[in-house]
């Protein structure tokens, strides 16, 4: 257990007992990061009304105390997608009934969650899972892995997505950087770059969370839904419109877009983001010529740029017919 020396280092200058041992966790939703899943926000590292992400990234919110494991769209969820147990302990509190997709209810902010105690100080907290999917009760012995519900959108929650909180003795620590929960920096001497995963997780600043062709500019709601691109199209549809839903994007960076059609390319542009955004969507497109659309293979390319790094890209196909 490489961490426990650093959790010690860390830990004790803040009054904490020595741990008696660390956590190994897995990845508390049963999806595949950067496919099925993403992972929205981080835990708060900036101690000021600012907020910043262990990385110093953007993806946190002022005060946020766990890390946001998201589905990109409502029909994922729906879909059912299990969170499971980042390691083994005892349930020690469940929630269920609370309705998904309502407003928040004051001291019900966790919505549908689940309890784990791992002995040692060491706890996990998921939240927000979807109403009548809890499937553990309190005392049940649970193993890495074992499901404990879906993943939902009830209590203070804007997206699908489970909030995995990691606590020891009371107090939230960054599973990403335990040891460093007030600074970003890195590239301090006493900053440690331990973490409590077992299976790495890698850090992802941004990317694409979904794409698709439509005939016109698509409503921000329509999206989130789930929202797919059409396999074709008819000839005279009005307008060709290539729509890209992202996440984590930071102002200057800059969407490249690209649309061809069977006489080769369509389109091509850039389009600037404006400023840090958590989810967004942008789209582009052409109006229809008189004519109609040249029956045939169409292609659309996505590409998000920070700079001259790709944080993602995406591809979609469509076919005009008659
Ligand atoms: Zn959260």
């Amino acid at each position: 257990m490489r961490l426990i020396s650093t959790l010690t280092r860390a830990l004790c200058g803040a009054g904490f007992a020595l741990p008696a041992w660390a956590l190994d966790l897995a990845l508390p939703v049963d999806c595949t990061l950067g496919e099925t899943c993403y992972i929205q926000q981080y835990f708060d590292h900036d101690p000021s009304a600012a907020w910043g992400d262990f990385t110093c990234g953007t993806l946190a919110y002022d005060g946020h105390d766990g890390t946001d494991f998201a589905v990109p769209t409502r029909a994922a969820m729906e879909s059912g997608v299990a969170v499971l147990a980042s390691a083994a302990g005892t349930v020690a509190g469940i929630r269920d009934g609370v309705e998904d997709f309502a407003p928040k209810v004051d001291g019900k902010e966790c919505g549908n969650g689940v309890v784990i105690d791992h002995g040692g100080g060491w706890q996990t907290q998921y939240c927000h899972m979807r109403m009548g999917s809890v499937r553990v009760k309190v005392g049940d012995a649970v193993d890495q892995g074992t499901p404990l519900g879906l993943i939902g959108q009830s209590g203070m929650a804007e997206f699908p997505h489970v909030h995995l909180a990691v606590r020891k003795d009371g107090v939230e620590v960054d599973p990403f950087a335990p040891s460093t929960s007030n600074t970003c920096d890195m590239s301090r001497a006493d900053v440690a770059r331990d973490d409590l995963w077992g299976p790495q997780i890698t850090y992802q600043a941004g990317g694409i969370i979904g794409a698709g062709f439509a005939t016109a500019v698509p409503e921000f709601e329509a999206i989130k839904s789930g929202l797919s691109s059409p396999a074709s199209l008819p000839a005279a549809s009005p307008a060709l419109v290539l729509w890209v839903y992202l996440f984590g994007a930071k102002a200057g960076d800059a969407m490249v877009f690209e649309i061809s059609g069977p006489a080769g390319r369509i389109m091509a542009e850039r389009v600037v983001i404006e400023k840090n955004q958590a989810l967004l969507f942008r789209a582009v497109g052409r109006k229809m010529r008189a004519t109609g659309w040249p029956e045939g293979a169409y292609a659309g390319t996505a590409r998000l740029m920070r700079g001259a790094s790709e944080l993602g890209s995406t591809a979609v196909t469509l076919t005009i017919t008659p």
